[in-house]
């Protein structure tokens, strides 16, 4: 599909900088860069994927800048069309008066992803893949980089295409049947039919139970810091982070919201939340934030449990004890600067007990090394490679999954072939929804927008 309309918009973020990127694509970018161009090589015979030097001109004949330009030719190109970049000075003025020159040569303002967009609709790229894009642009760490680059790369895609494949070998097997019931084709196998669908269902499953390993990598793995008022949390966070965030004082009950900071170890984006000081108070504004602690505790992947080890454990300790789950806790001894006083061995058995001083620094690295140890082992380790990260892409494949459960009950139950057939085509239409092939075109509006101007 071949838009006539010629695009254009900055490929490169506004402000200063030294090269700034204007994108032309559509049927008249070479001409419209033609018009304005003037240098030694003339641009209708410009190689395709080259860089020239030359001068953009106005139309009374005035410099707008020195660039270097590359004309790229369709379908060889990122959106498919003729796609024209000009390199230019990089300042928002420069990228302004270039961006006139080719919107007065008829060329329109791009809209967020459209060249994306212009992409997915040429074949170049399938939905998933043009969702992946974001989410280069966007990843916070490396894992998550090379995840998304993966499904860029279309590893999602080429997993759902072989599901397809499949799916689709056994709809032609039950239609040949439905069409010409007994003689020509023989006798349908049932069972044979069974155990494919069975093997595919199976893989989908453990496809859509890599979503919680997608989920934090988009997102980042929650670690909530809980403990009683002045164990030192605030503390624990500046000390995580490097810097000062939270406010430090030694007046209990200052942090009363709750605080949210992200860090990247060993590759994970973990997401540091500060909890309100647990403690039973009177104090409405703090009960708010306990209750948010309450909440916060019970959806977070990690807890770290903070406890003063200069003092003996007490009663408020207790509190922000009961709120934690043994499996997905680490108890933090604080303090370890100051006499130790605290007996932990009362506590419950929690995952691992590490002692620290947010004060001096030390024992961080073995925190650090504790938390890291928990991810690397637990359920978001993982093949990077594999993993549905939207949400959009876990709710189809669910779809697709019911499916294929309807199939099984159904051919255990011998019903007719058309209503397998049917479960089959419903699996393949959810499949669809991932690439793209049967996505609403509401759905699309609401991916693309996401994007940013340019892309
Ligand atoms: P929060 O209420 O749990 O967030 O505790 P804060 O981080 O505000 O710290 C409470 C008090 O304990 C402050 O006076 C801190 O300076 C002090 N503190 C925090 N961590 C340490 C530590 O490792 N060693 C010592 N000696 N004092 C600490």
């Amino acid at each position: 599909m071949f838009s006539f309309e010629t695009i254009v918009a900055p490929a490169t973020a506004p402000g200063e900088a030294s090269v700034g990127i204007v994108r032309l694509s559509g049927p008249q970018a070479s001409a419209m860069l033609a018009a304005v161009f003037s240098g030694h090589t003339p641009v209708a015979t410009m190689a395709s994927h080259r860089l020239y030097y030359g001068r953009l001109l106005d139309s009374a004949g005035l410099l707008v800048d020195s660039v270097l330009a590359v004309v790229m030719n369709a379908p060889h190109s990122y959106t498919g069309e003729d796609v024209v970049e000009v390199h230019c000075h990089g300042g928002s003025q420069v990228l302004r008066n270039v961006l006139d020159l080719f919107l007065h040569q008829g060329a329109r303002m791009a809209d967020p992803g459209e060249f994306t967009r212009r992409a997915f609709l040429n074949g170049r790229l399938d939905l998933s893949q043009a969702e992946a894009v974001i989410d280069v642009i966007r990843a916070r760490s490396e894992r998550a980089g090379r995840v998304a680059l993966a499904q860029l790369e279309g590893r999602l895609s080429q997993q759902l295409y072989a599901y397809t494949a499949e799916l689709k070998q056994a709809l032609a097997l039950l239609e040949a049947h439905i069409d010409f019931p007994d003689d020509e084709v023989g006798s349908l196998d049932l069972s044979l039919l069974l155990a494919s669908i069975t093997a595919v269902k199976t893989s989908m499953q453990s496809l859509a139970d890599s979503f919680d390993t997608g989920r934090v990598l988009r997102d980042g793995l929650s670690v909530l810091i809980l403990g009683r008022p002045n164990v030192g949390k605030s503390s624990l966070l500046n000390a995580l982070l490097g810097e000062q965030r939270a406010i430090v004082t030694p007046i209990a009950g200052t942090t009363r919201d709750t605080l949210e900071e992200q860090l990247v170890l060993a590759g994970f984006p973990v997401r540091l939340i500060d909890a309100a000081g647990v403690r039973d108070t009177e104090d409405l504004i703090e009960r708010e934030g306990v209750a948010r602690a309450q909440e916060k505790a019970g959806s977070a992947d990690l807890v770290l449990l903070v406890v003063d080890g200069s003092v003996p454990l007490c009663k408020e300790d207790e509190l922000a004890v009961s709120l934690c789950r043994p499996a997905s806790t680490l108890v933090v001894v604080n303090k370890s600067d100051l006499p130790v006083e605290v007996d932990v061995t009362a506590l419950p058995s929690f995952v691992e007990t590490v002692e620290v001083s947010a004060r001096s620094g030390e024992g961080l690295d073995s925190l650090r090394r504790a938390i890291v140890g928990l991810l690397a082992s637990g359920p978001f380790a993982g093949d990077e490679g594999l993993i549905v990260t939207e949400r959009r892409h876990l709710d189809a494949l669910l779809l697709a999954i019911a499916a294929l459960e309807r199939f099984t009950v159904a051919a255990d139950d011998s019903q007719p072939f058309e209503c397998l057939a049917m479960d089959l085509r419903d699996a393949l239409s959810s499949l669809g929804l991932i690439t793209g092939e049967t996505t609403p075109d509401e759905i699309l509006d609401q991916i693309f927008s996401r994007f940013c101007i340019g892309k």
